[in-house]
């Protein structure tokens, strides 16, 4: 039995592994592919994390991931297909085997938010992309949208127009919500166009997509843009099913815990963007991670000093 599980190897889960080695407690991160890294690596250029300007989402999730094993941390690939958190005994069932702990550190993140459009599920893969930092390069010299107006759909849009011959920036409304720095920087572009209060409608393509068929929310008003790839950057939500009837979760389904990470639940933590709040950066996810191991090693020194008495 394992001290400690933590379930994702995001900049969370790799925090929160970081600490529990600090601390001495025997804890085993559950990646879902060998070297995850969750949402970061999504990051063409992160340039929020302190000390360490301008680096790429893949490289700062490598170096995480290195610090934790130079610690002794313990990894392993698998993918977790329900939990079973309320008593004493935390089972966490894989695949093919399941694993006990006497806590959990939930670090699952979110995924993406699809558009539900007609085109979008046929061509993805084809020309509709929910990663740029991955696929962006596959289109060089091509005309290219993003949709969206926050700090993914931005930060994609300046990435791509590096490569790409012309970046779309379609939003719903006439503002972004993107942090202002960067958009001083797309503004900046000249091969970026923002089509404002525009929402999309269809993505066209007979086995490649070939245009974006968008709707102006003002006056009802429809054009085509003829291009080779629709970047989709419209948010993210929550991985808590596996959860959701085990811990407490907020009404847009994110996991309730204040800064010290504790669920509902005695033994169960939660850290990083599966937790609600207000701030969602690596930085902030990696606060949650140490927070969240230090309420577990606390936890774990007060039910082995105190057997038989309610936990903190
Ligand atoms: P986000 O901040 O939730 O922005 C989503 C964007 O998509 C919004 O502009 C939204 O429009 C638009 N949108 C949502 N649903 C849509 C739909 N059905 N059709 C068209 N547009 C739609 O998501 P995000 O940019 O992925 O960021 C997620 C979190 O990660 C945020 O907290 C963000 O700050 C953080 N993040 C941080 C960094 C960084 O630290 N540098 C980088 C990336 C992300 P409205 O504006 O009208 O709502």
């Amino acid at each position: 039995m394992y001290d400690l599980i933590i379930v994702g190897g995001g900049p969370a889960g790799l925090s929160a592994a970081i600490h529990a080695a600090r601390l001495g407690v025997q804890a085993l991160t559950l990646e879902q592919y060998p070297v995850a890294g969750g949402q970061m690596v999504n990051s063409v250029e992160i340039n929020n994390y302190p000390g360490v300007p301008n680096v790429n989402g893949v490289e700062l999730a490598f170096r995480m991931r290195e610090h934790a094993e130079s610690l002794g941390a313990w990894f392993r690939t698998g993918t977790v297909k329900s939990f079973d958190l309320a008593g004493k005994v935390k089972r966490v069932q894989l695949e093919e085997e399941e694993l006990e702990a006497k806590t959990v550190i939930l670090a699952m993140g979110t995924e993406h938010r699809v558009l539900q459009i007609p085109g979008e599920a046929e061509l993805n893969g084809h020309g509709v992309s929910y990663c740029a930092a991955g696929d962006g390069p596959f289109y060089q010299g091509s005309d290219v949208a993003v949709i969206g107006g926050g700090d993914s759909a931005v930060g994609d849009a300046i990435f791509l127009a590096q490569c790409c011959k012309k970046v779309y920036l379609v939003h719903r409304r006439d503002r972004l919500r993107a942090e202002k720095t960067l958009q001083k920087r797309l503004f900046r572009l000249p091969n970026v166009e923002v089509i404002w209060d525009h929402l999309p409608v269809s993505i066209e393509g007979e086995n490649q997509t070939g245009a974006l068929r968008i709707k102006n929310v003002k006056d009802g008003s429809e054009r085509t843009l003829h291009l080779d790839c629709v970047f989709i950057a419209v948010g993210v939500r929550p991985l808590s099913s596996l959860v959701k009837d085990q811990v407490e979760l907020t009404a847009e389904s994110y996991v309730l815990a204040g800064e010290d990470c504790r669920t509902s639940v005695p033994g169960v933590f939660v850290a990083g963007d599966l937790r609600r709040r207000q701030l969602r950066e690596i930085l902030t996810a990696c606060a949650d991670g140490a927070n969240a191991a230090v309420s577990a090693a606390e936890y774990l020194s007060f039910t082995e000093g105190q057997e038989g008495r309610e936990a903190p």
